[in-house]
């Protein structure tokens, strides 16, 4: 038969299996994990004070057992502020806390009401539910990553409603608008539903922490860790898109493919340092005067792509000349960061580039190949300069020295 104590028995277990799920996310760099534990050992450590109610003092099952479980509920909405980046009104915590507490041990020595008792406490508990659904519904992120904030957000409405409904129904009953029922039958369904509560919010937690660590790990696959720009790896999944749309319609595609020139000498001369600023700096200006549509990977080293999505040849080699001479105009940046912008310290690159546009049926894989080809022209063409690829061929012709 069911009861009280064995409920409490497995919600003790089921927050120790969430320990345990919890533990192991430790050295993910999720934020909020630390106030999840410590929610979780909280539980774990109020439910045998619950389910040792009249074998051990009041003191411990109900001063000691609801403090521990006011902690679980306050720790779990920290770790979602935390998580989401948000502010933990610590004094407002503080406060419901600690009127709470005085309110646990008034109607518990002053005057003795269990009903009133769990009147309070469930009030605190749902509003702290209530909190982190708000919260969880204010951050949402973009739209593939929403399952567990929804999940999250759907659980904690639901158990913040519960514990409101708990409030209310033993409120009326105190105030005679109900029948005298059995307290502990009642507490019985509440206990039930509520068992499910604070493993139900933590698996939510939990899914929101994966859902970061995934997201980070995919930003840091698709992304160069030095300039921010789309890595390899990114540019070419959007380039095969773009390749496949530009097949459907009639629209052209062009690409870009960039180099800056003597490269090594800038590392030789200003060292490793400068050369990486160098390159900071040319994806922020290529980023400055490229559309939103286009598309700026680096493809490894000081080599640099371009997508152009419905751009035909010749807007291409006008977007090309218009980035060479942006990035010959740029300011020549300080050697040494602070230093005088003197031309003794200072360092001037440019950079060559090939264009290609898809003809139809090209793959990518051609059409980079076509845009290396003009890129290696304008190299041994004297560098600084646009090539563009004879469409579908491997003709050159010479743009500009
Ligand atoms: P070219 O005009 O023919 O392109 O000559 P280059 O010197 O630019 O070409 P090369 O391929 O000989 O040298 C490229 C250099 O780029 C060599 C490599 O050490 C440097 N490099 C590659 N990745 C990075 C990076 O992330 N930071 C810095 N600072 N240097 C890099
Ligand atoms: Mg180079
Ligand atoms: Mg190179």
């Amino acid at each position: 038969m069911l009861s009280a104590t064995s409920l409490f028995l497995v919600m003790m277990a089921l927050s120790v299996v969430m320990l345990l799920v919890l533990s192991s996310q430790t050295h993910s760099g999720a934020r909020g994990i630390r106030e999840w534990i410590i929610a979780n050992a909280m539980a774990v450590a109020a439910m045998p004070l619950f389910a040792a109610r009249g074998h051990i003092s009041g003191l411990l099952s109900i001063e000691l057992g609801n403090a521990l479980l006011i902690g679980t509920s306050v720790m779990m909405y920290v770790g979602f502020q935390r998580h989401l980046g948000r502010r933990v009104p610590w004094r407002a915590l503080g406060g419901f806390t600690a009127a709470t507490m005085t309110a646990v041990v008034t109607l518990h020595y002053g005057i003795d009401s269990t009903p009133l008792r769990i009147v309070v406490v469930s009030l605190l508990h749902g509003g702290l539910c209530m909190a982190m659904c708000a919260s969880v519904r204010q951050s949402l992120p973009a739209a593939a990553r929403r399952y567990p904030y929804w999940f999250t957000i759907c659980a904690s409405f639901a158990v913040g409603i519960g514990l409101f409904l708990r409030a209310g129904a033993y409120g009326a009953r105190v105030a005679g608008l109900l029948p005298q029922f059995d307290v502990p039958t009642l507490d019985l369904v509440f206990f039930a539903c509520g068992t499910l509560s604070i493993p139900t919010l933590t698996l939510g937690a939990v899914m929101m922490a994966n859902a970061e660590i995934i997201a980070r790990a995919t930003y840091a696959a698709d992304h160069d860790h030095l300039t921010g720009a789309p890595s390899r790896r990114a540019f070419f999944a959007v380039a095969e898109r773009e390749c496949a749309q530009a097949w459907r319609t009639p629209a052209a595609l062009s690409l870009l493919l960039f180099d800056v020139d003597h490269f090594k000498r800038i590392n030789d001369t200003h060292g490793h340092a400068a050369g990486d600023r160098v390159l900071v700096e040319i994806v922020e200006r290529t980023l400055g005067i490229l559309r939103h549509r286009d598309y700026c990977g680096r493809l490894g080293g000081e080599e640099f792509a371009v997508l152009l999505p419905a751009t035909s040849s010749d807007t291409a080699l006008h977007v090309a000349e218009r980035l060479r001479t942006a990035l010959q105009c740029t300011p020549p940046i300080p050697a040494e960061r602070g230093a005088d912008r003197s031309a003794a310290g200072t360092i001037g690159y440019t950079v060559s580039i090939g264009v290609a546009t898809l003809v139809p049926g090209e793959t990518i894989a051609s059409l980079l190949s076509r845009a290396d080809t003009a890129l290696y022209a304008a190299k041994s063409g004297g560098r600084n300069r646009v090539v563009a690829a004879a469409a579908g061929g491997y003709g050159m012709e010479r743009r500009r020295a």
